[in-house]
């Protein structure tokens, strides 16, 4: 088994706010590399890095939006989100919680902090991501899986270096708590200082991940990522190691390349123009169905 090296490292980025609710940094797509067919089946990641909303008894947020083609990940690290959509499932998430909302077919949803959070304030933290779905499954009905901190499986790693939560694919023997379409694994590593861990996936899967506290170096001294820091490697080798210079959590994803034409805009992603089009005539038409704001 080879070294996987680092193709390279990406700083923060500037915030933009999406709602009024997520304050985020996006590196999947408009990062430099990070293009939707070169990080497939990752085609959108958001990055909302530790932010603190003061008290509001109007909850912040995105209003009623609709999604076709792919499925939505979001991840809670401070603060709660709640989630509402069109096929009648919604959810509450807080800290190491993660919703998995396969939106395929379409749907509509709202995502807006969680009421009591809203109305105390504080910190908030999450991730969201967009896992693209192949074109048979593009047009499958919706889903949505929920999962609290204590739903996601935990590997702990020896001499209290700290534990890895396995929110989908594996980690060594443990399975993820999320079901998938295709390849894809997604680990939270929360080390101590000087934790360490190894991970192993195959050369050909795209493969990433972002420090999302603390520092860490990777494959012993080679390279170094600070908080806030997006690490891409290459398509060659298939372990790496990361050591946490400090406490630090890392978010960890790699995935098998879904091979099809990508089709992107805005909500929707398919596989052609054509296809981009029938969404949003179906949007305009009602057919993701009903959801109140
Ligand atoms: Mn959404």
């Amino acid at each position: 088994m080879a070294l996987k090296p680092i193709s390279h490292i990406i700083p923060p980025r500037n915030p933009h706010f999406v709602g009024d609710g997520f304050r985020v940094q996006n590196f999947i797509p408009s990062a430099y590399g990070l293009d939707m067919q070169r990080m497939s089946p990752f085609i959108m990641l958001d990055y909302n890095a530790p932010f603190h909303f003061p008290a509001t008894e109007t909850p912040r947020g995105v209003g009623v939006h609709p999604h076709r083609g792919f499925e939505t990940v979001t991840l809670a690290y401070q603060g709660a989100v709640a989630h509402h959509d069109s096929a009648g499932n919604s959810g509450v998430i807080g800290p190491g919680g993660v919703q998995w909302m396969t939106a395929a077919s379409g749907v509509l949803h709202k995502e807006y902090h969680e009421k009591e959070f809203a109305k105390q304030g504080g910190m908030f933290q999450m991730v969201q991501l967009w896992v693209n779905l192949p074109a048979a499954h593009k047009m499958s009905p919706p889903k949505y899986q929920g999962f609290n901190e204590q739903d996601i499986p935990t590997v702990s790693l020896e001499n209290e270096m700290g534990h890895i939560k396995v929110v989908a694919g594996h980690y060594q023997n443990t399975q993820g708590a999320a079901s998938t379409f295709t390849e894809v694994h997604l680990l939270t590593a929360y080390l101590n200082p000087e934790g360490k861990a190894t991970f192993s996936f195959p050369a050909s899967n795209n493969t990433c991940l972002l420090v999302l506290s603390g520092s860490i170096e990777i494959n012993g001294h080679e390279e170094r990522a600070l908080d806030n820091h997006f690490v891409l490697f290459e398509n060659q080798g298939e372990h790496f190691e990361i050591t946490a210079q400090e406490k630090s959590q890392v978010l960890i994803l790699s995935g098998a390349p879904i091979e099809e034409p990508i089709a992107a805009q805005g909500p929707f992603v398919m596989n052609t123009a054509e296809e981009i089009n029938q969404a949003i005539r179906d949007f305009h038409t009602g057919k993701f169905g009903k959801l109140e704001d």
